[in-house]
C-alpha cells in the first residue's frame, strides 16, 4: 500500500533501524521508544489488523515476534518484555499497518505503565458475553 509508512519501510522505500527479517516478517526500532531496544515487528503485506491476517499470516508474524523477543533477551538482558498488538484508534492503533510491540522491561524504569482498571466479572455478565459469542 503507497500511502503505508510500514509498507514503506518493509520495501526500502523508508529507513528504519532493522533487526530482523525472515520471508513473511520485518522488524525494526520504533522511533519513539518507551525503553530501550523496542521493536516493531510487522508482516511483508500489508493488512490494517490482526483479523485481516489469515491463520498462517498470524502465526508467522507471532512467531517473528517471538524471535525478536528472543534476539532482545539475549543481546540485551532486559527484566522482563511485553508483546503489545493494538486494533483500531479506540486500542490506540495509530499506524495502519498491523505490528507487534516488542517491548523490553526494565525495573530500573522505563515509559511503559500497563494498568487494568478492573471489576469482578458476574455470572450474569460472564452468560451474557458467552451467548453473543455463540458459547453459551
Ligand atoms: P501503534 O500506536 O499504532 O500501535 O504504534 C505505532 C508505532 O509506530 C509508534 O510507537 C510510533 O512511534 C511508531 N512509528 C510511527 N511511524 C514510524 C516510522 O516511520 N518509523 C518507525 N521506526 N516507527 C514509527
Ligand atoms: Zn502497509
Amino acid at each position: 500500500m503507497e500511502s503505508c509508512v510500514f509498507c514503506k519501510i518493509v520495501s526500502g522505500k523508508l529507513d528504519a533501524y532493522r533487526v530482523y527479517e525472515d520471508d513473511a516478517a520485518v522488524a525494526f526500532l520504533d522511533l519513539n521508544p518507551v525503553s530501550r531496544g523496542h521493536v516493531l515487528v510487522v508482516p511483508q503485506r500489508h493488512a490494517e489488523t490482526v483479523t485481516e491476517l489469515s491463520d498462517e499470516e498470524a502465526g508467522e508474524l507471532f512467531a517473528a515476534a517471538r524471535n525478536v523477543a528472543a534476539l532482545i533477551e539475549e543481546g540485551l538482558e532486559p527484566d522482563g518484555l511485553n508483546l503489545l498488538q493494538n486494533n483500531g484508534e479506540a486500542a490506540g492503533q495509530e499506524v495502519r499497518h498491523v505490528h507487534v510491540h516488542v517491548i523490553p522491561r526494565y525495573f530500573e524504569g522505563d515509559g511503559l505503565a500497563v494498568r487494568f482498571d478492573t471489576e469482578a466479572l458476574t455470572e450474569e455478565a460472564a452468560s451474557r458475553v458467552l451467548e453473543t459469542l455463540g458459547q453459551a
